[in-house]
């Protein structure tokens, strides 16, 4: 069997079409991984030829991405915020769409400001390390119930040498009695559990404590709204990730938990899936 990187990108490829939309995409993150390189190497010398040994590991990789398996609990990996991050089945994977939570929450933090920063069910860290890193002088908490999600972050706050987090478990702010913070964060669990892509796709894999938020997708961001004021500095902003159709609702809970200033910012997709409410200070 002719085993370049050419052919055998052609052929998983054509295999993972039938599974996957990305089917090309997740070939060539696969490959990369057996072969220990970038996609822009497998580009740059689509004539390599592959050893045995990586054949064997290749094909296990492609089998087990046909059957479902998201590519980044394959490879282990995922890269946010330029950050690489370990992941695995106790995370869910971090989506690009999170990233605008990070740079809108950067808006409110001045690039000096020393100030103490939350992140809710955290998982892989993701929004936590992306905000300690890019405010080294503010000191990011970030909470998990997991402590299978927490050793992740951990590892990965130590493989990035990011030493402004800490990391503490508990639901929520249970771990943080009589703490405040200037800026809470999170991405919480909010899909409906009568919502069919949690058993469709990539999701099946992923944490349903981390996905799914109770019959209207918003019991997590409830208990998040009311608890929060009693854990933000006067004039406190917190800032949820949502679904694509409970911005209205989400800037409804924060103004009948007394936030002002409420606002919805929209991703890439357009979709409205950032709100934002301020505490008065
Ligand atoms: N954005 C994720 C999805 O629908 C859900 C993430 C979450 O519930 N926090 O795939």
């Amino acid at each position: 069997m002719d085993a370049s990187v050419a052919t055998l990108l052609h052929t998983a490829g054509t295999r993972l079409a039938k599974t996957s939309t990305t089917p090309h995409l997740d070939a060539e993150c696969l490959l990369a991984h057996v072969l220990q390189t970038h996609r822009s190497h497998l580009f740059a010398h689509p004539e390599q030829r592959v050893a045995r040994n990586r054949l064997r590991q290749f094909a296990r990789l492609v089998s087990a991405r046909s059957q479902g398996r998201p590519v980044a609990y394959l490879t282990g990996e995922r890269e946010f915020w330029s950050l690489s991050l370990k992941v695995n089945p106790a995370t869910l994977i971090p989506r690009p769409e999170t990233e605008m939570l990070v740079e809108q929450s950067l808006r409110l933090v001045p690039a000096a400001a020393h100030w103490h920063l939350l992140d809710l069910g955290t998982g892989s860290g993701a929004i936590a390390l992306a905000l300690a890193k890019e405010r080294p002088e503010c000191l990011v908490t970030a909470t998990d119930i997991s402590r299978s999600a927490l050793a992740v972050a951990r590892e990965n706050a130590a493989t990035l040498g990011i030493r402004n987090v800490e990391f503490l478990q508990g639901e929520w702010f249970a771990p943080l009695p009589g703490r405040r913070y200037r800026v809470i964060v999170s991405n919480p669990p909010y899909v409906s559990d009568a919502d069919p892509h949690l058993d469709a796709g990539d999701l099946r894999f992923e944490p349903q404590r981390a996905l799914n938020g109770g019959a209207d997708g918003l019991a997590m961001i409830r208990k998040i709204v009311q608890q929060a004021p009693a854990h933000l500095d006067p004039g406190g902003v917190l800032m949820l990730e949502h679904g694509y159709d409970q911005a209205a609702r989400v800037r409804e809970l924060l103004c009948t938990a007394g936030f002002s200033a409420t606002r919805t910012y929209r991703d890439l997709a357009g979709t409205e899936r950032v709100s934002v409410g301020r505490i008065a200070g």
